[in-house]
């Protein structure tokens, strides 16, 4: 499949901060920039693949923006295309995977974040972008959900990986040989605050101890089943000071992108 990058100019579900609506022409200009190229690191030349840019989805107030989500993606995976989500916060994967899992019916997420996102509700909200996960697993749209990264652990999302069967990798029990094996389509769901904030210091909720850059690419090089879609989620430009952020997108996106058409082959 060919990969299709759609901006999601939506932060309405975050409970801390705003500002993730802001990302996607953020990481589409690191992406274009000139600071680099467009090679990936495995080889292949994303200048002469091509990328259709299907633009930002119109925001909506509200709730309403789900059901948008949603639709936009189905369109973008009925034409074929491989969905790369930029921005937006974490909320807005759950209408993404309704719109993903539409098309595939054994699909498993490999999820990058700081924070489980298991919430039965945060605050009162069930569409909180702390409750993503647990709107998809109680949905049944996936047959795995892997998680790498995690270094705020609850109690009450303790019982929810429990109830889910959530396949948990700690931060503190992360080793460098980690190999993930799936034998599914993955879905790639990544949360910039997965990584550690002296890498990406541009999110919402900065929380110490987490993944480099590198081995986060390392994981994803290392997937050898087909990439069904992606989302690059919770980068908060206000919290990036230095624009280093930005540039941690625009390379994680190259890099999957590249994984997409590797794997499709
Ligand atoms: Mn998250
Ligand atoms: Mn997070």
């Amino acid at each position: 499949m060919k990969p299709a990058i759609i901006g999601i100019p939506y932060d309405e579900q975050s409970s801390y901060m705003r500002g993730a609506a802001e990302a996607p022409p953020l990481i589409r200009e690191a992406f274009h920039s000139a600071a680099s190229n467009y090679w990936s690191e495995s080889g292949i030349d994303l200048k002469s693949v091509e990328i259709f840019d299907a633009g930002d989805i119109e925001a909506v107030s509200g709730i309403a923006m789900m059901a948008k989500i949603d639709q936009e993606i189905r369109t973008l995976v009925d034409a074929g295309y491989c969905p790369i989500s930029l921005g937006g916060d974490h909320a807005i994967t759950f209408p993404i995977m309704r719109g993903i899992a539409a098309k595939h019916p054994r699909l498993s997420i490999l999820h990058f974040d700081a924070h489980p996102d298991l919430y039965d509700e945060f605050e009162g909200n069930r569409y909180s972008h702390a409750c993503p996960f647990a709107r998809i697993m109680e949905a049944g749209l996936v047959e795995r959900l892997v998680q790498v990264g995690i270094r705020t652990m609850s109690g009450h999302q303790r019982t929810q990986v429990e109830r889910f069967g959530v396949e948990v990798i700690e931060m503190k029990n992360l080793r460098e040989e980690m190999d993930l094996r799936f034998d599914t389509p993955v879905y790639i769901s990544f949360d910039i605050d997965g990584l550690d904030p002296a890498f990406a210091p541009g999110v919402s909720h900065r929380e110490p101890g987490g993944l480099s850059t590198r081995q986060a690419l390392n994981i994803i090089n290392r997937i050898d089943v087909p990439v069904a879609g992606a989302d690059i989620v919770e980068f908060n430009p206000r919290q990036d000071h230095t624009g280093v952020t930005a540039f941690v997108c625009a390379k994680l996106l190259k890099e999957i992108a590249a994984k997409i058409i590797t794997t499709s082959r």
